[in-house]
């Protein structure tokens, strides 16, 4: 091996935690943190620290804390989160449940389970571009729709939905939204209270905080019925000991991305933008951005090089040195194709040959070209094997 260089632009399946981050914890660990159901001191203190940590990220993500207040669920994560909407939206009630066809699997599968106790689920589709048809929304929210799931923002693409057009539609008809927000939340801005949805999800993995912690947003007067039984913490909405210390470094994680916000944004922009253009100045081979024609999240990148085998290419680029993915973590291994890029109507050959890139703050100008530059090397080289295998 002539090189031990490794890039890791795998970012959307998880991003590394910030020292800052860890410290928090570990302060919260050592300080001999209660119980926050117990009434004594060391109860009183964890409960102090539970309550002011979700004071803070509803202060961040423009919930109200304060009269009429929004209601901020901890959970394990981001599919937990989407589990507890889907299923405590929907709970006791029958009708309707909408979701798109470009969702993350946590949602797809909840959706899958709604079907088989008997909802109507409808999946919507998506433009060539990736978003979500609004016609086709509009139509069919009809009298017996009790949700709708729409993401922010792809973890594929990382194409941005048109949220707010898709609260007004909700709103007319008094119908429940709900938004995973789990690759937007940390990345870009988001206000819940003007975006006008009923539920957010998040999950602290994805902006350098620790795996295992999440939230949903839940806005004030929305009921959400629980999945968990048997405890009365967080209202009997999600029962179980809050975990203190990871709630301590998720709130840390996102104050951080919070101040540094705008900054952030600009540098993972650069990033794509260079990284992409680099790929893209290359006329050989041909490199295709995928959602490309519209607002797009500014870490990620969903690249296709037609002809090649993702699978193949991502066995080279760990060769290489270079870790990203085919897709969202839970497909990759697999060879299942990209269910994304199918929605958004791609030839084969694009949805074979697509890889995605993800960035994250902890990653420099030069490696990313650096990595761009492997990566069309191993191309070309794939490229060059096939034509040899095909020869006669
Ligand atoms: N939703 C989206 C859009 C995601 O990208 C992910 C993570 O892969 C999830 C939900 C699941 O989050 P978690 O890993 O915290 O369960």
């Amino acid at each position: 091996m002539s090189h031990h260089r490794r890039v890791y632009l795998d970012n959307n399946s998880t991003t590394p935690i910030l020292p800052e981050v860890v410290e928090s914890m570990r302060e919260c660990h050592l300080s001999g943190v209660g119980n926050p159901a117990s009434a004594h001191f060391a109860g009183r203190e964890a409960r102090q620290l539970l309550e002011h940590s979700r004071d803070r990220i509803l202060e961040i993500l423009n919930g109200q804390a304060s009269l009429q207040a929004d209601r901020l669920v901890f959970t394990s994560g981001g599919t937990e989160a989407n589990n507890l909407a889907l299923r405590g939206f929907t709970s006791g009630r029958q009708g309707r449940v909408i979701i798109s066809k470009v969702e993350h699997p946590s949602v797809l599968g909840t959706a899958d389970y709604l079907a088989r106790a008997g909802y109507d689920v409808q999946r919507v589709g998506v433009t060539s571009h990736g978003v979500v048809d609004l016609e086709h929304l509009n139509g069919l929210l009809n009298e017996s729709t009790v949700l709708v799931s729409l993401m922010m923002a792809n973890n594929e693409t990382g194409v941005i939905q048109p949220l707010r057009e898709v609260a007004k539609l909700c709103a007319k008809k008094q119908i429940a939204l709900h938004t995973d927000g789990v690759q937007a939340v940390g990345k870009i801005r988001v206000d819940f209270r003007n975006l006008g949805a009923s539920a957010l999800s998040f999950s602290a993995h994805k902006f350098h905080g620790p795996p295992g912690i999440g939230g949903l947003l839940v806005r004030h007067g929305m009921a959400v019925r629980p999945i968990l039984f048997g405890g009365f913490q967080q209202d009997g909405i999600r029962p179980g000991t809050e975990n203190v210390p990871i709630v301590v470094g998720m709130c840390r994680a996102l104050e951080i991305w919070d101040a540094n916000r705008t900054k952030l944004e600009r540098q993972l922009t650069g990033l794509r933008d260079a990284f992409e253009s680099r790929l893209q100045n290359s006329d050989d081979p041909l490199a295709i951005v995928n959602g490309s024609g519209t607002t797009r999240l500014p870490h990620t990148s969903s690249i296709s090089f037609p002809g090649i085998d993702r699978q193949v290419l991502l066995l080279a680029l760990d060769r290489a040195g270079i870790a990203c993915s085919a897709g969202s973590a839970c497909a990759s291994g697999s060879s299942e194709p990209s269910h994304v890029l199918q929605a958004m109507g791609c030839d084969e050959a694009v949805v074979t040959g697509a890889i995605r890139v993800s960035f994250g703050r902890q990653n420099r100008l030069e490696e990313v070209i650096w990595a761009a530059d492997r990566i069309l090397l191993s191309v070309r080289e794939l490229k060059r094997k096939c034509l040899f295998q095909d020869r006669p």
